[in-house]
């Protein structure tokens, strides 16, 4: 079987190494930039918006995937007309746009950050009576890696909004003083199998993802049912089928939604030596209808990213139980470049690692 992949970057590339032992095959798309799954398979160039690539693309392909959100809709809804493409176009329309998003959740009595939409400058004077200061003021769409967002604490930063209204439509949240951030990766299969890994804890510096900790470090199985119970009700709403990560806030005993990816997702790297059943593995067996794999944890894992820079090999690699992950990118500031994994049965030892490995 052939799978085809919009975009090229390091999920695909993932992607790509979990599917060989399958005896899958792979053909991926990539617009622009740099291809790091393109060294492990057939890559092709070109526009997602030109229909002689699209055709050229789903040529002998038995599934569309994506590796990453930002995909056009109507690319999706075009390729859907010759090859399946999961998650489907509805499921990836609601994850491009922060409210749409957000009024998913609303729906479905999943707790969010209280938010309103911001066209203008009056739009927002309007919110900000709403909602108070602080806030965090986003793009609606394109935004990732804490792109496109900004702290709002004062009459200054008011001010200098200016410049993210005139990128378009937004979305301004209350700014939620989280006890701690976690993530829940979940698969539904195309026979609607369903299936939720542990919470994972996640550390952010500027935006981006540094580190996950799985399973969340005291994770009880209250929390772990409430976030699958959400989890279940965006599979279900959305007749979705693949991997789809979601993003809480935990905060004074709840969850509050921040936003879902509709496709594995950084916060699940861990699952490749850390659960029985890599999330990549997952996807793949639900985008194919298949059987899906154990997702128990295998001990814990802390995930590190390697983010503009990577250590010297020998640094990594005489930790006991380090996994190294290149992606084979040109190294620069706020790159995501590589990941490390630890994983020990013993949260102390992985500790212990974890301050050897010196990241
Ligand atoms: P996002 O792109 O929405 O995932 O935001 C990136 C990061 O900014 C999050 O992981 C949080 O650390 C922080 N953040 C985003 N929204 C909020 C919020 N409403 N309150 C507090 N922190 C936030």
């Amino acid at each position: 079987m052939i799978v085809g992949v919009l975009g090229a970057g390091q999920l695909g590339r993932m992607l790509a190494l979990a599917g060989y032992p399958l005896g899958l095959r792979f053909r991926f798309l990539e617009a622009a930039g740099e291809t790091p799954a393109g060294m492990l398979a057939e890559c092709l160039r070109g526009s997602f918006h030109d229909r002689q690539v699209l055709d050229r693309f789903a040529a002998g392909l038995d599934v569309v995937t994506y590796e990453f959100e930002n995909v056009p809709a109507d690319a999706a809804q075009y390729l859907n007309q010759h090859v399946p493409v999961y998650p489907g176009p509805h499921a990836l329309e609601t994850a491009q746009d922060r409210l749409l998003e957000k009024l998913l959740f609303q729906r479905l009595g999943i707790p969010t950050p209280a938010h309103a939409p911001v066209d203008d400058r009056a739009d927002l004077t309007q919110a900000l009576g709403e909602i108070g200061l602080p806030a965090v003021l986003k793009t609606r769409r394109l935004g990732y890696d804490g792109k496109g967002q900004m702290v709002l604490r004062d009459a200054e930063d008011i001010e200098r909004a200016a410049f993210l209204l005139a990128k378009g439509t937004l979305l301004l949240e209350a700014f939620v003083p989280f006890q701690r951030e976690v993530s829940i990766l979940g698969v539904r299969n195309r026979q609607g199998q369903t299936a939720f890994y542990p919470l994972v804890e996640n550390h952010h510096r500027e935006g981006i993802l540094r580190r996950s900790l799985a399973p969340a470090p005291g994770l009880n199985p209250a929390l772990q049912m409430r976030a699958e119970r959400y989890a279940v009700s965006i599979l279900e709403t959305l007749d979705y089928v693949g991997v789809v990560a979601v993003e809480f806030f935990e905060h004074e005993g709840r969850l509050l939604a921040n936003e879902m990816a509709p496709r594995v997702h950084n916060s699940g790297h861990w699952t490749i030596e850390g659960a029985q059943t890599s999330q990549f593995e997952n996807h793949l067996r639900a985008v194919l209808g298949l059987p899906l794999g154990s997702t128990t944890a295998v001990g814990c894992s802390v995930m590190v990213n390697l983010i503009g820079s990577v250590p010297p090999l020998e640094t990594v690699l005489q930790v006991p139980g380090a996994h190294l992950h290149l992606y084979g990118k040109t190294p620069f500031r706020g790159r995501k470049l590589g990941h490390v994994t630890l994983t020990d049965e013993d949260p102390k030892t992985l500790q212990d690692r974890l301050v050897q490995l010196g990241l």
